[in-house]
């Protein structure tokens, strides 16, 4: 991998920092730390509203608030709002239905 420093476009050199590689310029006060993009996480796929949430635990003690439920039309649902990808997305609203045979899951 070779880098250009973005500010002269001199080679950067690779060094090792206190925690990590970086790559710092030669010439200007440019660095660019390695770890910071490869530790860089993805978060999972959205594959069940309970993976996010922790399980069915997670449901135990949140508020409900007047949300039609789409599948069996119950006034009420339990819902909490969860910070899903990054911190620039809007919060996801997630809703459980207050009927206990029902227990229908849905997000926003
Ligand atoms: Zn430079
Ligand atoms: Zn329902």
């Amino acid at each position: 991998m070779l880098l250009f420093c973005p500010t002269c476009a001199n080679l950067l050199v690779a060094e090792e920092g206190e925690k990590c590689y970086r790559f710092g310029c030669q010439t200007c006060p440019y660095i660019y730390n390695i770890t910071h993009k490869i530790s860089f996480k993805k978060y999972p796929k959205l594959k069940e509203v309970d993976d996010v949430l922790g399980g069915p635990e997670a449901w135990a003690n949140v508020d409900s608030t007047e949300e039609k439920c789409p599948k069996c039309e119950h006034p009420r649902a339990y819902f909490m709002q969860i910070q899903t990808r990054s911190a620039d997305e809007p919060m996801t609203t997630f809703y459980k239905c207050c009927s206990a045979e029902c227990g229908h899951r849905w997000k926003d």
